[in-house]
């Protein structure tokens, strides 16, 4: 059988592999170039090679790339250029010609590795190369973005409520931990409020289920337009029940807040016309409750004092604030 020509067959190799290959000799000249530079640097082979590297390509002149090549070319080092730290030094596009009528095209993100070229049986003191080899690795990079996208839609997601928008249930609990704790650490005040519909029962079954994530929606931006402050956090805790953590606010200021929320709501007129009280309007009942400093506390203790509350103002005929007993003073 009849042996291929070696030397042929690496130059089609060179030509064919998907991947930049320069070398480049002791004085930084280009010695070779392969198909695959011309096509995203936007040089043929003919241009590059005798040409001083840095001389075609001067941004890389005192980077990590020229460090790179000195080290390959007078310590023998090999060198890899990780692509997050060096996204594309080389002035590299998806499609060099075409890049020349777009400027906008972005350049293609680079994993490059820069090694030392020792020629099979030549003299120690026989002239050096290194070899750089350029891959794309925009594709990577760009699906790592959209993974890292995805990855945080996925946790926002995880901790809002789809039907309001407001944090759930499980960004509250991990949230009054924190608070409580906070508290507890720096000796202030928490406070929470427990807050639900009136006979929002009868308005579901009146006016239909549709409505009725109509009117909780509307609630919830209600009152969440009237909570200023960004560490204080309004979460869906039930059905038609919602929580308002206030990090630093002592009884008097979280009842005030729960007086504003209050009132926000049945100003806002929501028909009710099968409410059981007098006002035919969706009202609100709020149980207020305040961890003081320096008591031993926990997340459980906040949140049944809140709901204790709740349940006064609704035993009083609903459409109130009632704060915790052991807050009154
Ligand atoms: P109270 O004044 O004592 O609070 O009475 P209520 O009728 O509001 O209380 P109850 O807990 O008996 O009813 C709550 C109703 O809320 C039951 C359910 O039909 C409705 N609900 C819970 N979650 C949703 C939801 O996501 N969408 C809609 N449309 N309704 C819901
Ligand atoms: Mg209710
Ligand atoms: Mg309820």
């Amino acid at each position: 059988m009849q042996q291929p020509d070696r030397l042929a067959l690496l130059e089609g190799v060179l030509e064919a592999v998907g991947a930049g290959i320069i070398i480049v000799d002791d004085a930084h000249n280009v010695v070779l170039w392969n198909k695959w530079m011309d096509r995203h640097a936007g040089r043929t082979a003919q241009e590059a090679i005798g040409a001083n590297l840095f001389d075609l390509m001067p941004e890389l002149r005192g980077g990590r790339v020229e460090a790179a090549v000195a080290a390959a070319l007078t310590n023998h080092f090999s060198s890899l250029l990780s692509p997050t730290l060096n996204r594309a030094p080389f002035p590299l596009y998806p499609n060099a010609a075409a890049r020349a009528r777009n400027q906008h095209d972005e350049r293609l993100q680079q994993a490059i590795a820069v090694t030392p070229l020792a020629l099979p049986g030549a003299a120690p003191d026989a002239p050096r190369y290194c070899m750089i080899q350029l891959n794309d690795v925009s594709m990577a990079a760009s699906r790592e973005k959209l993974l890292r996208e995805q990855t945080e839609l996925l946790r926002m997601q995880s901790f809002s409520d789809g039907l309001t928008g407001v944090a759930n249930r499980r960004a509250f609990d991990v949230a009054i931990d924190r608070e409580v704790r906070r508290a507890k650490r720096n000796g202030g005040v928490v406070s929470l409020l427990m807050i639900d519909i009136d006979y929002f029962k009868p308005y579901n079954d009146h006016y239909g289920h549709q409505q009725g994530d109509q009117c909780l929606m509307l609630v919830a931006a209600t009152l969440q337009a009237l909570l200023q402050r960004s560490v204080d956090m309004l979460a869906r805790y039930g059905g038609e029940e919602f929580a308002v953590i206030l990090p630093d606010n002592d009884a008097r200021q979280a009842r005030t807040i729960a007086e504003a929320l209050h009132a926000r709501v049945l100003a806002q007129q929501i028909p009710h016309a099968f409410a059981r009280g007098e006002l035919k309007m969706i009202t609100v009942s709020i149980g207020v409750a305040t961890l003081p400093p320096g008591e031993p506390s926990d997340p459980a203790r906040l949140i049944g004092a809140a709901d204790g509350a709740l349940y006064a103002a609704k035993r009083q005929g609903r459409n109130r604030v009632e704060a915790a007993l052991e807050d009154h003073d």
